[in-house]
């Protein structure tokens, strides 16, 4: 069984308290008492302080990945700051509205994803790779519904979209550290 973040605090810090208490009389001063503690405890998933806080970034239409990034970073002992409505793309959420309505609710979904990284230690970028035409610059999503825009071979790259890349230059202009799912190009 694995203890929760909030059991191995409460342990770690009864831990800490034993060695304190047991060597007290010792050469040994509290901080080192408190370093060999934390080291006992390291073997069983312990971290010192809070978890880390991240915030993961990209387009909806990768709502899929925003779930394994949450399940993979959650196991990783993080906290994870998400986008709210991660069981579809905002089209498939918001997209029946009238223009000014959608466009509204996706100005405060951005507004809020940027108070999100506020309180964040890193951000993830889920930059998945897409169909990418060299040819004509572009990048073509529904390359399997429509017809292409030409007949140049398409490359795979990662996209980051326009909202994408305004929080990714907000996290850095705040010192957030930054991660991608894929190596950038
Ligand atoms: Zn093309």
């Amino acid at each position: 069984m694995k203890a929760t973040q909030a059991e191995l605090e409460q342990l770690a810090k009864a831990a800490i308290f034993a060695y304190s208490y047991y060597i007290a009389e010792t050469d040994v001063g509290d901080e080192r008492a408190e370093e060999l503690a934390v080291a006992s405890l390291l073997p069983i998933g312990y971290t010192e302080g809070t978890p880390t806080i991240v915030c993961l970034c990209g387009s909806t239409r990768f709502w899929r990945e925003f779930q394994a990034a949450g399940l993979r970073e959650t196991m990783a002992g993080k906290i994870v700051l998400s986008i709210g409505a991660a069981s579809g793309t905002d089209d498939e959420h918001f997209g029946g509205l009238p223009q000014a309505e959608y466009d509204a609710i996706k100005t405060q979904l951005d507004e809020l994803h940027m108070r999100k990284i506020d309180l964040a230690d890193e951000v993830l970028i889920l930059n998945k790779r897409q169909p990418w035409c060299p040819t004509c610059q572009m990048f073509c999503f529904e390359l399997l519904f429509r017809s292409r825009c030409c007949d140049a071979p398409i490359e795979l790259r990662p996209y980051i979209g326009e909202s994408t890349a305004r929080e990714l230059a907000y996290a850095q202009s705040h010192g957030k550290r930054v991660r991608y799912l894929e190596e950038p190009s």
